[in-house]
């Protein structure tokens, strides 16, 4: 398939959907993470059970969510075939990266801090073009599913790009290059955004379609502004995790710079941990966008048009395959 400027889709794992029926969007979830090397140690985060994320998707489904970008990236406890399951049961249109995530998730001597870029914007855009590995890049052998990715997760450290970190964001540009897919960064306690956003555009990559994660850690309007006039997209979920006594900076961010910045701002839960999730016995459970941040922004005064662009017509956006000459999704 040959991809123009205006014919652009946003890759599900159940298939290509036109951006414009992915609806109300959830930014940036962990739908399903298996045992892993992380999880071993700290169980909370392992949510592997398909049926509990079902319920937790219904819940949502039917307060008007339509699509989740998971953002699990490769051989860290990603699972494709449940979440293709759990999509199929819900009806919630689930989109599952490739990419890879910070170091520390993975097991001391892993391959992929042995690989170097090409090898890895290959593995990218395999999982892009053919199916995301059955295995999840846990080897021995390597076997495409029915799911394509639908994005490149890539993340960094705490106020800088490692080496490493380098290497997989150009690996990442590499890919996005070749396929248009889209672009989810993780920013550490919200920071190193400004060269996040530097290394990326010097390395060509279409900043409509770049996302960072997290930046609403950081309280200093000025970053954000900073990092807004840049064009690149940002997905803010702390909102949920501030102290409910104090003044929520998450809300306030959204509340300045929603008029601000209209087309370039979105959020998600991030829920990353069972004690999250209603159906394993947390809170506040996934509906926590749609039933309380939502009527919360609009008793500050954030209008219903500013709220649909956070929710369904940036993520449409953000989301969809990117145009390159000669690129090939
Ligand atoms: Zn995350």
């Amino acid at each position: 398939m040959k991809l123009s400027a205006r014919h652009t889709f946003i890759r599900t794992v159940l298939g290509d959907i036109l951006p414009d029926r992915a609806g109300v969007c959830y930014a940036h979830e962990h739908l399903i993470i298996d045992a892993s090397f992380t999880t071993h140690q700290s169980p909370d985060f392992q949510i592997d059970d398909v049926r509990r994320c079902t319920l937790e998707l219904t819940d949502c489904k039917q307060l008007g969510v339509s699509t989740m970008i998971d953002s699990m990236p490769m051989a860290c406890g990603r699972n494709v075939s449940k979440l293709a399951e759990a999509s199929r049961q819900s009806g919630v249109n689930i989109v599952c990266p490739t990419g890879l995530h910070l170091q520390k998730y993975y097991p001391p001597g892993h391959w992929c801090s042995r690989v170097d870029v090409d090898y890895l914007a290959e593995l990218f855009i395999r999982e892009i073009r053919q199916g995301i590995d059955l295995n999840d890049g846990n080897g021995p052998e390597w076997e495409a599913s029915p799911h394509r990715a639908g994005l490149i997760k890539i993340a960094s450290s705490l106020d800088q790009l490692t080496h490493h970190e380098e290497l997989v964001f150009r690996a990442a540009a590499i890919a996005h290059r070749k396929t248009g897919a889209p672009i989810l960064t993780h920013c550490e306690q919200g920071t190193a955004a400004m060269q996040q956003i530097d290394l990326l555009a010097k390395l060509g990559a279409n900043l409509d379609h770049v996302v960072l994660s997290h930046t609403d850690r950081v309280r200093d309007i000025e970053y954000h502004k900073q990092i807004l006039s840049t064009g690149v997209r940002v997905e803010y979920d702390s909102h949920f995790r501030w102290p409910a006594d104090q003044v929520n900076p998450t809300i306030e961010l959204l509340v300045h710079l929603l008029p601000l910045f209209p087309n370039q701002i979105m959020v998600g839960m991030d829920a990353a941990r069972k004690s999250y999730w209603k159906h394993y016995g947390g809170s506040p459970g996934m509906t926590y966008i749609v039933d309380t941040l939502v009527p919360t922004l609009k008793s500050r005064g954030v209008s219903e048009a500013l709220t649909s662009n956070m929710l369904v017509t940036t993520p449409a956006s953000a989301y969809s395959f990117a145009y390159f000459e000669g690129a090939h999704p």
